[in-house]
């Protein structure tokens, strides 16, 4: 007899363990109450991006005449925009359930809870249906996080789920928090033409990153006519006449035509019925699971944000993919589990930033010897023909077995290119299988073989 496997959500979590668990031979069922494909397609990786790269090529063309190219009349249309994005994202969920269904997944349209230790409901317009489940996955995601003092409105304060575009261009945006979200979000709404002022809580963008790569990106923006409220933490956003005014706790008050607010998310695990279970909670986040993501409650796993790892997709779908092994039993086999150290991951700014593995900061913390290369992009060929020879490769390995360790590369493609460092550092190779490798030329990852030598 097949296994009933139950999954709650169909993010990036989710529809990875489906696919891997059904192809293993497990009756699988997922509950999602939105769109297959979860908030990461609808709302957060693949629009943003998307505007991401609306804005990229707005910036280009405005850029070609130094290559000889003479443009003239370019505007962004946020209609034809929108429509774009919206495009994606359907044939996106069209694809991820094609998928699942030709796998024999059941995909319910409803809202699921953990009913009992083998039970799960959904509630569907329909009304309720119980399933029987050998195993549960919980993998509902999170949404923005909202403070007292704000109430988004969808017009004038928003969310990251408002701007995709809004309704108008924002004339001048306040963009509250500068973590990646953050960040991204300045990049995006600057390149496609709108004022932009960054309210950032300590005394560096990006708190979290190498203090010379937030470096290169402050000067960015500074450079593009970004207004940086440094040590101001927002307190209250209150209407105006013609927007609305930001409130500091140091006094400072930026005004705008609309605010943004990107200061992290919130777990969905409100009604999902696993404290009733037994299975704790820590601020909305599953307390704690096991290196196969196992409740205390043994067939009950999570994954994804509300795991309270790595909150990215890329992480979500791994996770997924480990925990559908493991409920099938391949665990038994060689397996490894997930390195969350080993995680790479990209702020999609211009210049894009990437990092991977051992941070030089982190390194010199430890009081740990390490072996750092930094190579410009200015010297490879590509960048020059580009016309963007902005950035660098940097590399940290250990110096006396040669392993690379990590690495972080600012510039163009970075998000691209950070997947050769990535792998390295998995497969613990060594800066001289990086430096042997026979790359393209003329490329940027000429950059990452010289800072391999
Ligand atoms: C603006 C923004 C940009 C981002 N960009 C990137 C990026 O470029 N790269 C990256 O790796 N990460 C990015 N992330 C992070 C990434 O979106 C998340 O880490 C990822 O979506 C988490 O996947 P998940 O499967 O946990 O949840 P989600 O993608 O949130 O999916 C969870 C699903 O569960 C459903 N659900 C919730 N409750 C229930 C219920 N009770 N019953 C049924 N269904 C339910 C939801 O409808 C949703 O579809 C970004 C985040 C934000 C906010």
């Amino acid at each position: 007899m097949a296994l009933d496997f139950v999954i709650i959500g169909g993010g990036p979590a989710g529809t990875q363990a489906a696919t891997v668990a059904a192809r293993l031979g497990a009756r699988v069922t997922v509950i999602e109450r939105d769109v297959v494909g979860g908030a990461a397609h609808l709302w957060d990786c693949v629009p943003s991006k998307a505007m991401i790269a609306a804005g990229a090529a707005f910036g280009d063309i405005g850029d070609a005449h130094s290559m000889g190219v003479q443009t003239t009349g370019t505007a962004l249309d946020l209609d034809a925009l929108r429509e774009h994005i919206a495009g994606i994202v359907g044939r996106l969920e069209s694809s991820g359930r094609r998928l699942l269904e030709s796998q024999h997944v059941r995909i319910i349209q409803g809202s699921g809870r953990v009913a009992g230790p083998n039970s799960v409901i959904a509630d569907t317009a329909d009304g309720p249906i119980e399933l029987h489940a050998d195993a549960i996955l919980v993998s509902t995601g999170s949404r923005p996080r909202v403070p007292d003092f704000a109430k988004p409105d969808g017009d004038r304060i928003l969310t990251t789920r408002d701007a995709y575009p809004p309704r108008e261009l924002p004339e001048h945006l306040i963009v509250i928090g500068s973590g990646v979200t953050g960040v991204e979000f300045v990049h995006m709404f600057q390149s496609i033409g709108s004022k932009v002022t960054l309210i950032v809580s300590r005394q560096q963008v990006l708190p979290q990153k190498d203090p010379e790569v937030a470096a290169v990106l402050e000067a960015d923006f500074l450079r593009r006519g970004v207004r940086l409220y440094k040590g101001a933490r927002a307190i209250g956003i209150e209407h105006t006449d013609t927007g609305v005014k930001v409130v500091c706790d140091d006094g400072r008050v930026a005004e705008g035509s609309h605010a943004l607010l990107a200061i992290g998310s919130v777990p969905n695990t409100e009604t999902l019925g696993l404290e009733a279970l037994g299975i704790e909670l820590n601020g909305g986040y599953v307390r704690s699971v096991d290196h196969h993501m196992r409740t205390s409650v043994p067939h009950v796993y999570v994954a994804g944000d509300i795991s309270g790892k790595l909150p990215l997709s890329s992480v979500a779908s791994m996770q997924g993919r480990k925990i559908a092994e493991h409920v099938m039993g391949l665990h038994v086999v060689e397996h490894r589990h997930l390195d969350y150290d080993k995680a790479a991951s990209a702020i999609f700014t211009d210049p894009e930033i990437a990092d991977v593995g051992l941070a030089e900061a982190d390194a010199f913390a430890e009081g740990r010897k390490v072996r750092v290369t930094k190579v410009p992009f200015a010297t490879t060929a590509k960048a020059l023909i580009n016309n963007d020879s902005r950035g660098f490769v940097k590399l940290v390995s250990d110096p006396a077995t040669g392993v690379v360790l990590g690495g972080s590369i600012v510039g163009r493609n970075a998000a691209e290119l950070i997947s050769v460092i990535a792998l390295a550092v998995t497969a613990g190779l060594r800066v001289s299988d990086v430096a042997d490798s026979l790359l393209v030329h003329p490329a940027l990852a000429e950059a990452l073989m010289e800072a391999a030598e």
